[in-house]
């Protein structure tokens, strides 16, 4: 773990979201696109069920 830094955050071009699942506070870092401009955040737990379709998923480690 060697994300965290403190250098220009401001720069960011993408602004955090947080999980959509009700009562979660974790960071949505899986965005699914709902249509409409829409898009679903959710966490690694949250992971929309359908989220890999249309997509490749990561080889596994
Ligand atoms: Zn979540």
């Amino acid at each position: 773990m060697s994300d965290v830094s403190g250098a220009k955050s401001n720069q960011d071009v993408h602004v955090a979201e947080k999980c959509g699942h009700p009562g979660c506070d974790a960071w949505g870092i899986f965005g699914k696109e709902r249509g409409r401009g829409i898009t679903e955040w959710r966490c690694w737990e949250h992971l929309a069920a359908d989220y890999w379709e249309g997509r490749e998923k990561p080889p596994a480690r």
